[in-house]
């Protein structure tokens, strides 16, 4: 039996559509001055031409035409979260995710996000220059305990994925509050015209934690947001707080100060709008996640399920719904939108 792939042909579509629209902006962005060169160029062969008597038109008629839904990017594109300029990710694609799709992964997923969200099945189609989200809701019904490199080239590994912690109250599992609440923040950025894409959208998967952070990569996000809940050995903790990358040369050096960012202004649209305790931001090293992202990424821990009260409240639609409205704020306020 062959390892479940961790993409749908959906997925696959929609990132390839990503794909070709950031390449065309980053190719706009980049080639702002070899537009120039190409424009100088333009008017000194139109000058011969004149020079030798003919005729101008001809010649600067020869341009390809522009075509105005570029200018359109290259302005839109300047306005939007710090990764669109940044340039492209040097990855080479080491871990090699499948990418070929497996039937019943789409038979599984479909009715689930249906289900849980009361969306329809296909979301409104994302403007050219919307920002792309790609959300993580954290682990998966059975944990892999196989070991993948923390980070590139790392010799220290790490299991794929761990199977998370449970409410000590509710025995609600963390897969399953996770992947509610991250549906519940899709159906809210894509209402405010964003691009998402889910890692996952049902418990019965099994993609480790490297192959989740390539489909972020891949699509180029504007921010990758993982989202966890935490569980402690005493029942007293509580509160929400937000990890981010620290800068390690070579893995995250160049996505640590966006990503800070990003925790910095969702941190308090979480507290703002669940009212839990302020546990403010952590900076981290270990988490293959971050190490292997070339986006912006974070961490939101959105409660303690080993406290009872917080687990009880963790478990109702209510608060899962002002954790969503708490992340969706800070994360279209990062991006710009
Ligand atoms: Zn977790």
């Amino acid at each position: 039996m062959g390892k479940r792939p961790p993409r749908d042909p959906q997925t696959k579509d929609v990132l390839l559509d990503i794909q070709r629209r950031k390449r065309r902006r980053r190719l706009l962005a980049y080639g702002g001055w070899g537009l120039t060169a190409v424009a100088l160029l333009v008017l000194f062969v139109g000058a011969v031409w004149v020079t030798l008597g003919n005729d101008s038109d001809v010649a600067l008629g020869e341009n390809p035409p522009f075509d105005p839904s570029l200018t359109t990017d290259l302005t839109t594109s300047t306005t939007m979260g710090p990764t669109t300029t940044r340039p492209p990710p040097p990855r080479p694609d080491t871990t090699a995710a499948p990418r070929v799709a497996s039937p019943t992964t789409t038979a599984a997923s479909a009715p689930v996000a249906t289900a849980t969200t009361g969306q329809p099945a296909s979301p409104p189609t994302p403007a050219a220059d919307a920002p792309v989200i790609v959300i993580d809701p954290g682990h998966q019904a059975r944990g892999n305990n196989e070991l993948e490199p923390i980070g590139p080239g790392s010799a220290e590994r790490k299991p794929k994925v761990s199977s998370g912690t449970r409410g000590t109250t509710t025995g609600t599992p963390e897969h399953e509050l996770v992947l509610a609440v991250a549906l519940k923040l899709r159906a809210l950025l894509e209402q405010a015209g964003a691009q998402v894409l889910m890692t996952r959208e049902t418990a019965n998967v099994d993609i480790s934690n490297i192959e989740r952070t390539q489909l972020a990569n891949e699509a180029s996000a504007d921010l990758y947001v993982r989202i966890h809940a935490d569980g402690a050995g005493s029942s007293s903790a509580r509160g929400i707080h937000v990890l981010y990358p620290a800068a390690i040369d070579g893995w995250t050096d160049d996505i640590a100060a966006p990503s800070k960012q990003a925790a910095q202004i969702v941190q308090p649209g979480l507290i703002r709008n669940t009212g839990a305790k302020d546990l403010g931001l952590d900076a981290r090293t270990d988490i293959s996640g971050f190490n292997w992202s070339d986006v912006p990424v974070i961490l939101p821990e959105i409660g303690f399920m080993t406290n009872p009260d917080e687990d009880r409240l963790l478990a109702t639609d209510a608060y899962r719904g002002r954790i969503a409205r708490g992340l969706a704020e800070g994360i279209l306020e990062f991006v710009g939108k």
